[in-house]
């Protein structure tokens, strides 16, 4: 270590990229972050960090990051104060509203942010601009999961913890790929091992991931054939009794329309569907009903779907058809995205009113009001645009100005020339963002410098709804501010600081205020403050895990079960689009690289975009390892894409990741979306593939 690297002090906090939430420790000098170190005493990853935690520390100063306010004049961006930019974005904001109506301002954040910083931002949307099209681009990642928990349980909220991924005897991951998502996750799976030798682990993905590299048996499942094999072992489960009768009897309804309705999923059937053998999924499913306890862990696989949501609820079927939740062990168990999704389901405005509280029910939004001091008649009675639907509606020119928070849309988005329309559409743009210029960025009006992960205090919640305490380990670059500061100034120059954020001066004043909203609800806050949190690496709310008395959070108190029919591809391959396209991540980057781009280490491992081909396939175009190809859809081309021919894909299907701006696989992917969470289809569409030519 050389001497310019060693710190003169050490800061606790969460790691802020991915959702398993590992403790971590930054070594700080002169204000300068210089190294870190996996926290030992975290219960979560217990000292190990994995490529992106172990380099996060050199995001802070990258000479990426937005450090100036930027207004759009003559056409170009140009550096102002904070207070010209504030004030031309309520100006601005404002005219759209008073001439389009208070819906015309779409916003939309993010899964990076504090909760504290979702909470304010929920308040200053809806009830300071008064608009109700906020969402989150969690929506791009985690609604499946939430509508399909809403849907059996009554409620959000992932059941189970990662201790249940240690101590099952049959571990079920489904369209999770977690040694390149998730990757400390995959120590819990080591661990079920030593505990356990006759413990099992299936992964169900269409490629061999280095996931299904770990497991004692991979399902490779042709895309789109889940739902037909979660619904097969539904019928194996019932047809040889490998079902707990009591649980469905006193904690279930819709048992018997199931039983009716799986029975046309036999073996035979579901094998064609899904391209597997009747053995293996026979065996799986008298696997799955004969252990003492088990884990089904999905992620992108299942959410990424135009049928998303009706896939969450087939897991859950079986998850209590057999009694497997509530127990050590045995859990259906979404692995979340971001590394504050969870917190921005449970305390934002957007699917749902703070602390899971619904649009709909005057009761909640009484309650809310009598918390908040205001007229019950302000908070909207439903929600208001998703994600995708406000993209739609400023591409129709009724959302006249958009913000954007700590995303980037015009890399992250389905279907790239109909989210440009969009970014080019609107009278007004912000983008408030930790670097400029990002793709997005550049199309922005105005440009708002905003601190990120290492500058700010307030907490996150990870997949085992354990929040955890973050904090500033150095000041943010230039005349950046926290996400928190620029709120509340937004807040003081509409004229509604006093009246929505009273005396508030800091996140911990919106921490206490959450804390009196979310008391009593199933996402208690009050249970625990931030020392506590601090000193015990976090707290799970609700516990260990959730339902463990099967009483559920629904009308009748039983989770219901669902009876999910197998819909067909949105975009069927034919002769001229031949292959199925799907997407993902590697364990090096992040989301759109706007962080991981700026680090040295992580672009020297995986500087490239690259397009998975079956060797079959390469063969019928005469392609060759490392060939530059094009990707071709009825949307775009993504143009000169270095090719790997593998097996890691099957014939029939080509993989590519969804980082790299420059190779960008939305340029191709389908703008379709689940009915009910709106989630895009981004794992499933037509494409062909050419060899690329300079011209
Ligand atoms: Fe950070 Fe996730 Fe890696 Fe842990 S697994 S160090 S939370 S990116």
């Amino acid at each position: 270590i050389s001497s310019s690297r060693v710190a003169d002090k050490w800061i606790k906090t969460t790691c802020g990229y991915c959702s398993v939430g590992c403790g971590i420790v930054v070594g700080v000098r002169d204000n300068k972050a210089v190294t870190v170190r996996g926290n030992p005493d975290h219960p979560v990853n217990c000292g190990k960090l994995c490529p992106k935690g172990l380099s996060e520390h050199h995001i802070l100063d990258a000479p990426g990051r937005a450090k100036q306010p930027l207004l759009r004049k003559d056409g170009k961006l140009v550096p102002v104060s904070w207070e010209e930019a504030l004030t031309v974005m309520i100006e601005k904001i404002s005219a759209v509203q008073q001439k389009y109506g208070n819906d015309s301002l779409g916003v939309i954040s993010t899964g990076q942010l504090v909760t504290e910083e979702f909470y304010t931002l929920g308040k200053l949307v809806q009830l300071g601009f008064g608009s109700r099209n906020y969402d989150g681009n969690t929506t791009l990642c985690m609604a499946s999961a939430v509508s399909g928990y809403k849907l059996t349980f009554g409620s959000d909220g992932p059941p189970g913890s990662y201790a249940d991924m240690e101590t099952a005897d049959l571990i079920l991951l489904i369209g999770a790929n977690i040694a390149d998502n998730h990757p400390i996750l995959c120590q819990r799976l080591e661990r079920n091992r030593q505990r356990n030798a006759n413990s099992t682990v299936i992964v169900v993905d269409p490629r061999v991931t280095k996931t299904a590299m770990m497991a004692d048996i991979h399902l490779p499942i042709k895309p789109r054939g889940d739902i037909a094999l979660l619904n097969g072992i539904a019928h194996i489960l019932i047809r040889d009794g490998l079902i707990n009768r009591d649980y469905i009897d006193q904690h279930t309804t819709g048992f018997e329309e199931l039983t009716a309705f799986v029975a046309d999923f036999t073996p035979q059937h579901v094998a064609e569907v899904t391209g597997l053998s009747e053995e293996s999924i026979l065996s799986t499913a008298h696997l799955y009903g004969k252990a003492k306890a088990a884990f089904i862990g999905w992620t992108m696989g299942v959410n990424h779907s135009t049928q998303g949501a009706a896939t969450v609820t087939a897991i859950n079927n079986l998850a209590l058809i057999t009694g497997n939740i509530g127990r050590a062990g045995a859990a259906p168990f979404s692995i979340t995205g971001q590394c504050n999704a969870m917190g921005s389901r449970e305390s934002s405005f957007t699917s749902a009113l703070p602390g899971y509280r619904k649009f709909e029910k005057a009761h909640d939004r009484e309650e809310l009001a009598g918390i908040w001091n205001i007229d019950a008649t302000r908070i909207p009675t439903s929600r208001g645009l998703a994600y995708p639907d406000i993209i739609e509606a400023a591409v129709a020119g009724k959302v006249k100005a958009l913000w954007f928070i700590a995303t980037n849309p015009a890399v992250s988005f389905p279907n790239y020339p109909l989210l440009k329309q969009a970014l080019e559409s609107v009278d007004f743009l912000v983008v408030q963002d930790g670097f400029h210029p990002t793709p997005t960025s550049e199309f922005a009006h105005l440009v708002l410098p905003a601190a990120i992960w290492g500058e700010k205090e307030g907490t996150y919640t990870n997949s085992e709804r354990r929040v955890s305490k973050v904090n500033p380990v150095v000041t943010p670059p230039g005349l950046a501010r926290t996400d928190f500061d620029i709120f509340i100034a937004l807040a003081e120059k509409l004229g509604v600081k006093e009246e929505l954020f009273p005396g508030w001066t800091s996140t911990h004043d919106a921490f206490k205020e959450w804390q009196r909203v979310s008391e009593g609800r199933m996402c208690d806050y009050s249970k625990f403050t931030w020392q506590q949190l601090e000193d015990e690496g976090g707290a799970q709310w609700g516990g260990e895990r959730l339902y463990a008395d099967g009483i559920f959070p629904t009308a009748t108190g039983k989770a219901q079960l669902y009876s999910v029919p197998c819909l067909p591809f949105v975009e069927q391959p034919n002769e001229e689009y031949n292959l199925i396209f799907n997407t993902g991540r590697t364990v090096e980057h992040w989301h759109t690289r706007t962080k991981t781009a700026e680090v040295e280490m992580l672009n020297t491992m995986v500087p490239n975009a690259w397009l998975e081909m079956n060797p079959v396939d390469a063969a019928k175009l005469e392609l060759r390892p490392h060939d530059r190809v094009n990707v071709v859809s009825r949307r775009s081309t993504v143009r000169n894409v270095e090719l790997r021919i593998t097996g890691i894909v099957a014939p029939g299907q080509v993989f590519m990741p969804f980082h790299f701006a420059e190779s960008n696989s939305n340029l191709v992917t389908l703008g379709a979306f689940d009915p009910i969470s709106r989630e895009p289809n981004f794992k499933q569409c037509a494409v062909r593939v050419e060899k690329f030519f300079k011209t």
